[in-house]
């Protein structure tokens, strides 16, 4: 069996498709969204599963490891030049590294494509792909637009829903002003990854940025420009309807 980041004929390991700790909210945790708004901890329902699959080597397996490690400690740990400010229209991160944080976001949507597990929707990003493996096997983050993901947090109605909810990558209808998209639910945050031909014509604010600031727009604020546009979008497919 071949690893599918590095093509190698290795024993292939067994591993979560998603981090465990996407499953459930990200802003549930004392450091970071919990101390601007008001939760109440209580879990209801079982939590969702967590997919497993054999898809990588232990060598890749330690690399995609680096990067989900980081990305842990951006929302759950202690280090102190990672700031949080509340900006009106979004909450923004700051002091991030950009590498390990951006290829971490570009590993989510290309192992989503990769997983053949019955429980992660079956998406085809054509030859996007291959160009994401290429760009993770050799840790290249790219651009903040190339395979950029838009994070918003929810509204505060559907806040106490969403925790519950956790929602592999899938394919929105049609096209977001010309671009494909796909939307998740991980860590209690609508996760929106932009697959792009012309990801130059993306707003370069939109997303994590080579300057370490990760932006995460609220959901229920009235909104112009593309954010606007893309809510009233998102609003109009009813987000949570596949989940009712
Ligand atoms: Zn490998």
């Amino acid at each position: 069996m071949s690893c599918r980041l590095c093509k190698e004929e290795r024993p292939i390991v067994k591993s979560h498709v998603f981090p465990e700790w996407l499953h459930g909210p990200l802003y549930a945790n004392k450091r970071r969204f919990f101390d601007l708004r008001t939760f109440e901890l209580k879990r209801r329902g079982t939590p969702p599963k967590v997919i497993y699959e054999e898809l990588l080597c232990r060598e890749c397996e330690q690399q995609f490891n680096k990067w989900e490690g980081y990305a842990h400690e951006v929302f759950f740990g202690n280090d102190p030049s990672i700031k949080i400010r509340d900006c009106g229209d979004r909450f923004d991160l700051t002091g991030l590294e950009y590498a390990p944080f951006k290829l971490f976001q570009m590993s989510l949507i290309w192992r989503a494509a990769t997983s053949s597990s019955p429980e992660v929707p079956t998406i085809y990003l054509g030859p996007h792909t291959e160009r994401l493996r290429e760009m993770l096997k050799r840790e290249r983050p790219g651009e903040s637009r190339e395979y950029g993901a838009l994070l918003m947090f929810p509204s505060p109605s559907i806040q106490k829903v969403m925790e519950h909810f956790f929602e592999p990558p899938k394919r929105l209808s049609g096209r977001t002003q010309g671009h494909t998209a796909y939307k998740a639910v991980f860590g209690g945050l609508f996760w929106t990854f932009f697959v792009s031909n012309h990801s130059e014509m993306l707003p370069d604010e939109l997303f994590f940025a080579r300057n370490g600031r990760l932006p995460v727009f609220k959901y229920e604020l009235p909104t112009t420009g593309f954010i606007g546009e893309f809510e009233r979008y998102l609003s109009s497919l009813d987000p949570l309807d596949d989940q009712k």
